[in-house]
């Protein structure tokens, strides 16, 4: 069902057992999975169906650190959330993780692998993914052997999911707004959570229109799945009961705000090129792409005292290739939108088919991504960030055009995570070289003392942190159930709750914890 809060006709109250703030990945997968179950939600989205700029605009942020770009360019206030653009790749996480060596002094995820790890097949073939490997065996799978055998990094590869089934609102969210079961509640701002009394439960949400006009949504359970500078920002900005926020008697909202640094360390040579393209470029099958990953395992980060840090191999295609045209037409598919540019792209793909056939005829016959004789092959390091509680979300003194006050983005990038990087492009270009698969260029600024790297170094769209999960309360927010400590009906489904970001994409592992959650909200 569908309710566009613009509509003058809408009631002012709602009631309803589970609440669910926000229609992105998260919101979309846990209305969509509780409604399987029986379960009847609200589901709020601040956006409309399809991407409004009035909406976009309300995510401004002020920068008072390193500039995050993500924070504006890296999330979209609509209908399916960031899912309408984002690659879905997924990559699991591993057990050094969310244990890291003790040498390191990172904090514990409060929960095991074991516990989330059987959702991860759930997610894949909710995306239709393809159910071969992560791990390095899909090489057996493909008929080739492991390009060096090391104890100190590890080769696994990522799945994209297909681009079909990428954006949530076509998928999923068109499966909520068509169930009984979910109501959709689109322009549905939500401005601040209502404590009772006492503080020990939510007992409302206020929400507006662009208009203006007020509405009360209460129920049993809420959970908030707005993403994870939102969350910090709902939570810091709710204080009819508590001046610092709800969830926030010890100061903790906010902190510990990481993301993964992505740093284009170096090209590879096009003498080298043939060889790391056999090595390492990413596989194809059934709509997946398998893209190739060096990680440093727990015996090398532990020996080195690094973070979790990875390596890779982008392929940079020029945009007129027949890989380029393909690419910007299947975003476009994602997007649900057919702009000029789409159509510029599709118009262009008959001039570039003898690229497209290679591409196709690679893929079906080699399972492998074709590249055209423009590509450049890069060499990217991506590392987590040590939690920093410095690092954080607060409020601005300035507010949005519906008088919520702005979020201030203080992103704090350290040295530790500069020293990751560069220790680990000394293993790596010393497996490249002894492996005689290349001479790796690095660019010179990632061996300079300073903060010259930074020129270099960026966030990767993988916001985490604000709201971190833990046993204790006095330096956590949200405990491994993901309710909020104090708080008995409020749970947070966002990257906001990660200790730790490791060095894959996120958002798999987020969902796996929302689809847990799903299953405790169920048996509750
Ligand atoms: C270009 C791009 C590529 C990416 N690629 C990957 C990738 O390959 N792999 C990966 O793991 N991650 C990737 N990401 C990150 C990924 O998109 C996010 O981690 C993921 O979308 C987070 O899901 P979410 O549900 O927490 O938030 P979102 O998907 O952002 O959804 C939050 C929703 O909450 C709504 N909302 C916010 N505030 C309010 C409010 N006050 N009231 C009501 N509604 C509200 C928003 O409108 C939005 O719909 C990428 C991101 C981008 C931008």
């Amino acid at each position: 069902m569908h309710v566009d809060l613009e509509d003058a006709g809408a009631p002012a109250h709602f009631n309803t057992r589970i609440c669910i703030v926000g229609a992105g990945v998260a919101g979309i997968l846990l209305a969509s999975s509780l409604a399987a179950k029986g379960i009847a939600t609200h589901l709020l989205e601040a956006g409309g169906l399809v991407f409004e700029e009035r909406s976009q605009e309300l995510f401004a942020v002020e920068d008072a650190g390193t500039p995050h770009s993500g924070a504006t360019e890296g999330r979209f206030r609509t209908f399916g959330g960031s899912s309408t653009r984002w690659g879905a790749q997924m990559l699991p996480y591993t057990q050094d993780v969310l244990h890291p060596p003790a040498a390191l002094g990172l904090p514990e995820w409060p929960l095991e692998l074991a516990e989330i790890e059987p959702y991860y097949r759930e997610i894949e073939q909710f995306f239709a993914a393809s159910p071969r490997p992560f791990s390095d065996d899909l090489l057996q799978e493909f008929g080739l052997s492991r390009p060096f055998i090391s104890d100190e990094v590890r080769l696994r590869f990522s799945k994209w999911a297909p681009f079909t089934r990428r954006n949530l609102a076509g998928t999923l969210g068109k499966e909520c707004l068509a169930s009984p079961l979910v109501t959709v509640f689109t322009h549905a701002n939500v401005l601040s959570i209502e404590l009772n009394p006492n503080g020990s439960a939510v007992s409302s949400l206020t929400v507006t229109n662009y208009q203006g006009r007020r509405f009360q949504f209460s129920a049993q359970t809420y959970v908030l799945g707005t993403g994870t500078i939102e969350t910090s920002r709902l939570l810091l900005a709710s204080t009819s009961v508590c001046a610092n926020g709800v969830g926030n008697c010890r100061d903790q909202v906010g902190r510990y705000f990481h993301d993964h640094i992505g740093v284009p360390a170096a090209e590879i040579p096009a003498s080298d090129r043939s060889k790391v393209v056999d090595r390492f470029a990413p596989f194809l099958s059934g709509g997946t792409l398998h893209t190739p990953k060096l990680e440093a395992t727990a015996a090398l980060r532990a020996d080195q005292k690094l973070l979790s840090v990875m390596a890779h191999f982008p392929i940079e295609e020029p945009e007129n290739s027949g890989a380029g045209r393909v690419r910007a037409v299947l975003r476009g598919l994602q997007r649900r939108k057919f702009d000029r540019d789409v159509r510029q792209n599709l118009m262009a793909l008959p001039a570039a088919s003898v690229e497209v056939a290679q591409l196709l005829w690679s893929a079906k016959m080699k399972n492998r991504r074709a590249l055209s004789k423009g590509a450049r092959i890069a060499l990217h390091i991506d590392c987590e960030q040590r939690p920093d509680g410095q690092s954080r979300i607060r409020l601005s003194a300035e507010k949005d055009r519906l008088d919520m006050p702005k979020a201030v983005v203080d992103w704090r990038v350290s040295d530790e995570e500069h020293e990751t990087v560069r220790k680990f492009a000394q293993t790596i270009d010393r497996l490249l070289r002894d492996a005689g698969i290349a001479s790796v260029a690095w660019h010179p600024e990632l061996a300079e003392p300073g903060s010259r790297w930074l020129t270099r170094a960026t966030d990767t769209y993988h916001m985490m942190g604000g709201a971190r999960m833990g046993t204790d309360p006095s330096s956590s927010v949200v405990d491994s159930n993901l309710c909020v400590h104090g708080i008995e009906n409020l749970f947070i489904a966002s990257c906001a709750v990660f200790p730790t970001g490791g060095s894959s994409n996120p958002t798999f592992t987020m969902i796996a914890l929302a689809l847990r959650l799903k299953d405790r909200i169920a048996a509750s």
